[in-house]
This record gives structure tokens, sequence and C-alpha cells, in this order.
């Protein structure tokens, strides 16, 4: 690195006897420069040289903060804090006191009278508390027309500066301008040591210091912390075949990506390649640990756009914690890069715990997440389709698709075991785009062999509700020409009550799609709410079906249920109907479609055709 100090003209004739004391206290603080001498002490120092050759006045540096809006005092060992703090802040322009006119103008500035000086008309707080008298200063730069900082000496009273004093200023402003360069240099040098040049985080050796003294400081402190080591999936693909150029790029969009849902945490580094680590602290709940790795993973849901193209990647994290799975940053590195790696096996794009100590839950959650996504690609996932029938007509007016997850070792999972995880990680959105697609697909596909057209009801999450999904649903429909008279989504109760929920629910009604309120009489729907939603039936929640035969009070609100809904104009559902009893009821109370065991149970595709085609 070069260093180009503009060299000290010696402005101003001196004396050979007053140069000659000038060149010493240039020798004496760059020697302490060479020594290596920390800054702030040579700056101090500088200060205390200058205040020695001119009697009573003090000597102060000021340079820009990291705004480069605002001067700050860097460094006047004589003077106040309660001064420096009434400094501090300072903005250059034609009137900001000797220093910040100085380093505006780019010109030194001596003052003589404060009080009367109009560079310091806007100062006279200062000059009235802390009795300023007159303040010489001089423009530091270090490169020519910019000045960064100033160096001044100021009096308590009225003074005129000698031609050496003015010299003396302009020799100390070079001094601190060589110091500051120097600093500067230095920094750029550690820095260039110790980030990644590519993505501007943390590289190996700066993660290896912090990690170090991270957990130096939580074993004397007994802090919790998590090391999380992500590897992306197929990134090298993107490198092999689309050039190392991109491939960077697509490195820095996802350093960015993850940087914005990480928050605080100790170091976020890139240890090389396609590996990234992220160090924290937590309070030792396990389960914030788990949602952060999950927020990462679900992160890469959105392919990442790189120049005009969008690549879609995923990642696998493993993960350790101190102090149950290491004590040593060693260890805690070997661990979670096992855990790591027992992630990429099992099917990637998922977070694994290092998994000694960890609490099962967690653990069987996480599994969980990351079995669910590797179910969709290995056609785990499949649907049943339960019959709603028409109670005048007998006919089948239409099929509720249910997802059930085929698991080759645990059997037939439910959904409700399966679901709310789904919806906590984010996977709800492509299993439930899946769900929509296979659905639409198979009915198309009934109809097409000669079946009857009957509606088709999907049930859709609270999460799947935002302009994202119905713009993908859209997609389907339209990819695959279904006739949307047919399509009914059903959505909850406590989902319709959300706020927000009502705009996206018109989008769907736009689209001509009917919405069913599914788990009726389960929430709070007032009947003047249900009268401004956009819905064309309800369902009556099952609990209320159960006991019709034993409970007057569930008989009691089923029958009102079915009252107060063909008064709005809905038609009524019954799901959950069992038995003959049940059905008589409803019947009689004027339900309109029944679904439940008592005609028949979900079916499955095949059930379902020999429904129509059997003997
Ligand atoms: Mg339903």
């Amino acid at each position: 690195m070069q260093a180009n100090i503009i060299p000290l003209s010696f402005e101003y004739p001196v004396s050979a006897t007053q140069a000659g004391r000038l060149l010493k206290l240039q020798r004496d603080i760059l020697e302490k420069v060479a020594l290596g001498i920390n800054y702030q002490q040579i700056l101090d120092d500088l200060c205390k040289a200058a205040e020695s050759m001119v009697e009573g006045a003090v000597a102060s540096v000021m340079v820009f903060d990291a705004s480069g809006e605002f001067l700050t005092v860097l460094a006047a060992p004589s003077i106040p804090s309660k001064a420096i703090a009434a400094l501090n802040g300072l903005i250059p322009g034609e009137q900001a006191g000797s220093c910040g006119t100085a380093v505006y103008s780019g010109k030194a500035q001596f003052v003589i009278n404060t009080k009367t000086d109009r560079r310091w008309c806007n100062l006279q707080k200062i000059v009235t508390d802390f009795g300023v008298g007159a303040c010489w200063s001089h423009p530091v730069k270090i490169e020519q027309d910019k000045a960064i900082g100033s160096f001044a000496l100021s009096s308590f009273e009225e003074r005129t500066p000698s031609v050496f004093y003015k010299q003396l200023l302009e020799t100390g402003a070079h001094i601190v301008g060589i110091i500051i360069k120097r600093q500067q240099e230095e920094q750029a040098l550690w820095d260039l040591a110790h980030y990644d040049a590519l993505t501007g985080l943390a590289n190996r050796t700066l993660f290896n210091e912090r990690f170090a003294s991270t957990l130096k400081n939580a074993l004397t402190n007994e802090q919790h912390l998590a090391l999380l080591m992500l590897d992306l999936d197929g990134f090298k693909d993107i490198n092999d075949t689309q050039g190392h150029d991109i491939g960077d790029l697509v490195l820095q969009q996802v350093a960015d990506n993850v940087q914005r849902v990480l928050g605080v945490v100790e170091v976020f580094a890139r240890l090389g390649g396609d590996e990234f680590v992220v160090l924290l602290c937590y309070s030792g709940d396990k389960a914030v640990v788990a949602q952060l790795a999950e927020k990462i993973v679900s992160l890469f849901q959105q392919k990442i756009n790189v120049a005009g193209c969008a690549f879609a990647l995923s990642t696998s994290i493993g993960v350790s914690l101190f102090p149950e799975d290491g004590q040593s940053t060693q260890v805690l590195l070997r661990n979670a890069d096992t855990a790591m790696y027992a992630a990429k096996k099992s099917g990637r794009n998922c977070a694994r715990f290092y998994s000694a100590d960890l609490t099962r839950t967690v653990r069987e959650r996480m599994e969980l997440i990351a079995d669910m996504r590797l179910a969709l690609l290995k056609q785990e996932f499949v649907l049943h389709y339960q019959p709603q029938y028409c109670q005048l007509s007998n006919a089948l007016v239409g099929i509720e698709a249910l997802v059930r997850w085929q698991h080759p070792e645990k059997g037939l999972i439910p959904p409700n075991i399966f679901i709310p995880v789904a919806e906590d990680s984010g996977f709800i959105k492509e299993l439930g785009l899946w769900v929509f697609t296979e659905a639409c697909r198979q009915c198309l596909q009934w109809w097409a062999s000669g079946i009857p057209h009957f509606s088709l009801a999907i049930n859709l999450s609270v999460k799947q509700l935002n302009a994202a999904n119905i713009q993908q649903f859209q997609s389907v429909l339209e990819g695959l020409d279904f006739p949307i008279q047919w399509l009914e989504l059903e959505v909850t109760e406590s989902l319709v009550m959300q706020q927000g929920s009502l705009d996206e629910l018109k989008k769907l009604e736009a689209l001509g799609i009917r919405i069913a309120m599914d788990d009726f009489g389960t929430g709070h729907s007032s009947l003047a709410q249900l009268k401004h939603l956009p819905i064309s039936k309800l369902k009556i929640d099952r609990s209320f079906v159960q006991d019709l035969s034993t409970d007057v009070s569930d008989r009691v609100i089923a029958k009102s249920i079915i009252a107060m809904g063909h008064s709005l104009g809905l038609k009524i559902v019954a799901e959950g109907v069992e038995t003959k009893v049940q059905q008589d009821y409803l019947v009689q109370h004027g339900c309109d479609i029944i679904q439940g065991y008592l005609l028949s149970q979900p079916l499955s595709p095949a059930q379902f055709v020999e429904l129509f085609f059997g003997d």
C-alpha cells in the first residue's frame, strides 16, 4: 500500500532555530509511529508537545465521524470532557468555529477573538461555558483539496498567532494526516485479512477469533451458544453450468438474504466456497434456534434471481449447541458439521441438530419437517376424497380432497400430525400447491372418463391465503383449463375472521371460486359478520353433529345454524355424519348436503372410481 502524503510546505517563514524545533517534534512523533505505539497515545503526545511550545494553549484533533457529516474530537488530552462533548457533532461550514470552518474551507483559520469573530457566532455558548478566547485551526488533509479533520490550538484569552505558531499548526496537522493515513491503511489491511472480499462477511480467520472470544465469555458468564453450519445444496451445479461469475453473484445474494433474517448474532461468516456459519448467543430455549434454522431453510423457497435468471437452491444446516454439544471451538465445529451432513443425508433442504442431548420434541419436529420435504419428492403424499351427498336427490354432488401421508415406515400419518408443523415451517405452501394441483388434475381425469361433474372442495390453510399463493392457484387453474365453477375452497372460521383475510377471499371470489366456511360454530363469527363475507356454504362442525342424538343444546345449535345459513342464502353441509339418527335430524331441519362415514368414508382414487364403474 502506498503512502501518498502531501509534503509539508513550511508555508510560514520561521527562523532556523524554530524550524529545528518543529523538525524535532516531527521526528519524535514519527519515531513513535514507526515503533508501533498506539495511535491514540501518539496523538495525545502530539497535542501535549504542541502545548509545551505554546504557553496557555490547549491542542485538539478533530476528524469526521463514520457518517462523514459530523466532526468529532479524536484527541484533546488537556480539554475537559464536557467541552469535548460540546464540540462533538460539529458540522463543517462557514461559521462553524475555527475547526469547522478550516475543514469546510480547506484553509487555516486564525480566530483572534472568538466573542466578536463571525466564524464563532454560532458557538457562543462554548465561548461562555469554557472561556475560549482565541482558536487557531489548520485543516488535516491526506489528499489534496480534501480536509478530513483539523488540528487546533485554543487559548483562554484573545490572542494573535505568531509566525512560529502558525507553522507549528501546519506541522501538527501534517503529522496528524500521516498518522490517520497510516491508521486507515492498517485498517484496510486488517479488513483484507479478516473479511471475505466477495460477500463482505467475516472470513474464517475473523470467525475463529470471534468464536474463541465468544466461547471464552460464554464459559465465564454461563451463556448458551448455538453454532449453525450452512451448506448450499446443489450450488456446485450453478458454478459448473453458469460459470463462477454467476456463482459469485448467487453467493452474494444468499449472504444478503440470510443476513436479513438473522438479526443480531455474534458472527455470520463465510468459511469458503458455499459454506457459511452463524454463531449466536441464545436464551437456552432450543426452540428459538430451531425456528431460526427453519427460517433460513425456508428462505430458499424463493428462487434466487441473478443476471436475469432464477436459481432454485436450498440449504442444509447443522446445529451444535454450547455447552451441551461441546466445550471447545473444534468440538462444536465438528459436531455442527456432523449434523450438517446428517441434514444432507436425510434429503437436504433442512436443519438438523447434533443429536447428543437434544430434546426429543425439537428433534422429532425437525425430522418431521425434513421428512415431509422428502415425502413430497418421493410422492408419499396421497389424496383421499370424501363424497358429499345431496339430501334431496341422494346424488353425489361434491367431494372433499383430504391429504394423507403414506409413510414407508410409520404407515398412514393423519393430517393433524403433520399439517400444523407444515404450517409453522412454511412447508404448507409447497404441500398446499401440490394438493391443489393434484386434486384438480384428478377431477379433470375423472370427468373426462365419463363421471358426471361434482364440486371439488379443497381445504385452504391460514398460511396459504396470500397474493402469491392465489396467483399460483390461478396459474394452475389456467394451465389445466379447470372449470372454475366446480371449485370450492374450504376455509376455517378462525381464518376468515383474521385481519386481512377478507381482501384475499374477495380476490378468490372474483376469480369465480366458491368459498365454504369449514368447522362452523367453533369460532366467533357473528351473523352480522357473515353477511359481509364472500362465502356460499357453511359446514357445521362435526362436534355438533356428533352428539345430535344425546345433546339437546347441540341439536338447537345445528338447527339454528341451518336456519340462519338459509336466511343468508347459504347452503349448509353437515360433516362427520355417522349415524342414521344424526342424518334424519339434519335432513328434517333442511340441511342441504351430508358428508360422513354413514354415507362414505374418504376414498382412495381407485375406490372412488369403483363407485361409478364397479359392479
Ligand atoms: Mg374441510
